[in-house]
């Protein structure tokens, strides 16, 4: 991911660096150059235009066109404004990773499109809770339209080592959640993480399906997976999951990719909700915390 985004960023601020001395144009020209490189990586127009003036404003300060390295200092300030649109900066310290601050048994409900990688989330999900931070994990596939899911949550909870909730056949989701829970109630589980059955594109049954299952199962935790590689598309679908659902977190899957990138620097600004996790592959290890800082580092590398 950010191929594309990282070396046309690049080409831009060696030739920035070459120039030694800047002046106010030279600013002008480079955060041009910078518009069109986002606008290429799918940032939403919105993300992109606040992005470019906030730069601007910081950047054309006679402080910064005086210092000694100015190049280096406008790369700063890219830096610092990538870092805030990607959910980073003061106050959000607490709003990453997964939030278990709850009574046991904390549900965690796990919504997405169909083919976003929400049932292997779901399991690499487990593995983590189960081995780096010693929990006890139920999964429970939530999914009555499609039967392999279950028989696929239940495969994925083998490999993770955990335990899957018994498939019940004709139970609705409602009632395949209720159970989970107090299964999760009475043999003490940590956390019960509900996988929601997808669709292939939004449409108004599946909303109400995920909103109903939310209601009923009140989790702590609203996971929308989404994947990166389909750009604007993720974003509008976690524009609609927000809206009609509501999420706490998203994990954006597929990073192994070569997503250009611009999902992952619009969603915040969208949806308001943070990116919490990502997913860089198929195995149930390839899960990764989201560090803004990070990614940006990735991005300007
Ligand atoms: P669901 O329909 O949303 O539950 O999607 P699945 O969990 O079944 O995933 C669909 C496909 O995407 C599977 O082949 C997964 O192995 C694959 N997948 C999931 N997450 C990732 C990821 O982060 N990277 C890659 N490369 N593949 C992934």
């Amino acid at each position: 991911m950010f191929e594309a985004l990282s070396s046309k960023l690049n080409g831009v601020f060696d030739r920035l660096r070459r120039r030694g001395a800047l002046s106010e144009a030279d600013v002008t020209e480079a955060l041009r150059e910078v518009r069109v490189a986002l606008l290429e990586a799918d940032v939403a127009l919105p993300v992109v235009r606040d992005l470019v003036n906030k730069v601007r404003e910081r950047a054309v300060g006679q402080e910064v066109l005086r210092s000694v390295s100015p190049a280096q200092q406008v790369v700063k300030i890219v830096n610092d404004a990538l870092v805030e649109a990607l959910g980073g900066g003061e106050g959000d310290d607490g709003k990453r990773g997964i939030d278990l601050n709850a009574p046991s048994p904390v549900p965690i409900l796990m919504v997405g499109l169909q083919g976003s990688g929400k049932t292997t989330t779901s399991g690499k999900i487990a593995l983590r809770l189960r081995t780096k931070d010693r929990k006890k994990v139920l999964l429970a596939s939530l999914d009555v339209h499609r039967p392999a899911a279950q028989l696929q949550l239940q495969t994925l909870a083998q490999q993770a080592e955990v335990t899957s909730l018994p498939i019940v056949p004709g139970q609705t989701p409602i009632q395949i959640a209720a159970r989970a829970m107090d299964v999760g109630r009475r043999e003490l589980y940590d956390v019960v993480i509900l996988d929601t059955a997808g669709r292939l594109a939004i449409d108004e049954a599946l909303m109400e399906e995920v909103a109903q299952v939310k209601l009923a199962t009140n989790p702590h935790e609203t996971l929308l997976v989404v994947d990166a590689m389909t750009g604007q598309d993720a974003v509008n679908t976690a524009r609609a999951f927000q809206d009609k659902v509501g999420v706490t977190g998203i994990v954006m899957t597929r990073i192994d990719g070569d997503a250009r990138g611009g999902a992952a620097l619009s969603m915040r600004a969208v949806t308001g909700a943070p990116i919490k996790l990502l997913g860089a592959g198929e195995k149930l290890d390839a899960l990764e915390d989201f560090h803004p800082d990070r990614i940006a580092s990735r991005i300007l590398g």
